[in-house]
């Protein structure tokens, strides 16, 4: 176990694009690319993670000790399967979540766990599972401006030692995403609503990012559905006006899912 003390330092907010689930085993740009952050950053007292898998009506706070480690996936080699994430949770964390966005009825989970959208990161970010990680679900029922505003309210957790993530894909297509090992040119929808984006985050214009559904075409390819953009958000959310941004991971997978990585300080 890692003896490290816990910073006392604001603390990044961080998003992730995790890809494909294979990602928590493979030796790739990516995942050597999250391991990289982790050695980089301020350690956390613990981490909040806002996974793409966790979507449903309500939101929810999970507050066990002992998260499981949820394989919420299928058609998937067994040693997929056979990996566990044993972070412990924090139930104090989760108190002061519900505390934070009261008096919004945040239900306090005792049921879910660590799905893959966090897990298949935080394997390669803090491969000692050492560091307590709560989730937070994603309202399906809500607007994207709500979910910005939950990041909102959520980011005084920053000087409290709590490392925010998202974790999803800007771009998200499964129906065009390349399912074989062949490597896949992407998209150029995909390479221009990804470099949209980016350059809204650079000059701190989340606006548009909050209406994607207006942006055009290539915005309705990239997120078909909101579940895997809609993490973004609440990084966006939960950074400072004017904070630096940068872009730690990048690149595209089968063509069509983003792997981008977004640091706010
Ligand atoms: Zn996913």
């Amino acid at each position: 176990m890692n003896a490290q003390p816990a910073s006392t330092a604001r603390m990044p907010a961080v998003f992730f694009g995790h890809g494909n689930p294979m990602n928590a085993l493979l030796d790739n740009a990516w995942s050597r690319g999250w391991a990289s952050l982790g050695r980089r950053l301020p350690r956390p007292r613990a981490v909040l993670s806002v996974s793409a898998h966790w979507y449903l009506p309500g939101t929810a706070v999970t507050a066990m000790p002992a998260p499981r480690t949820i394989h919420d996936f299928g058609g998937f080699p067994r040693e997929l399967f056979a990996v566990q994430y044993p972070a412990p949770g924090d139930p104090q964390l989760a108190h002061r979540v519900r505390e934070l966005l009261d008096p919004l009825d945040v239900r306090a989970d005792l049921e879910w766990g660590l799905d893959h959208g966090t897990w298949s990161v935080l394997h390669h970010v803090f491969p000692e599972a050492d560091v307590p990680v709560v989730q937070l679900s994603i309202d399906e029922a809500q607007p994207p401006a709500y979910h910005y505003e939950l990041g909102r309210r959520l980011r005084p957790l920053r000087d409290e030692g709590v490392l925010l993530i998202g974790s999803g894909d800007v771009v998200h297509n499964l129906h065009a995403y390349a399912w074989g090992r062949h490597p896949a040119e992407p998209f150029d929808w995909a390479l221009r609503f990804e470099a949209q984006a980016r350059e809204l985050m650079l000059k701190g214009d989340h606006r548009p990012l909050l209406d994607y559904e207006s942006l055009g075409r290539d915005a309705q390819l990239s997120v078909p559905t909101p579940d895997h953009f809609l993490p973004l958000l609440y990084v966006l959310g939960a950074s400072e006006p004017g904070e630096a941004v940068s872009f730690p991971v990048e690149g595209m997978d089968g063509g069509s899912i983003s792997m981008l990585s977004v640091q706010f300080g």
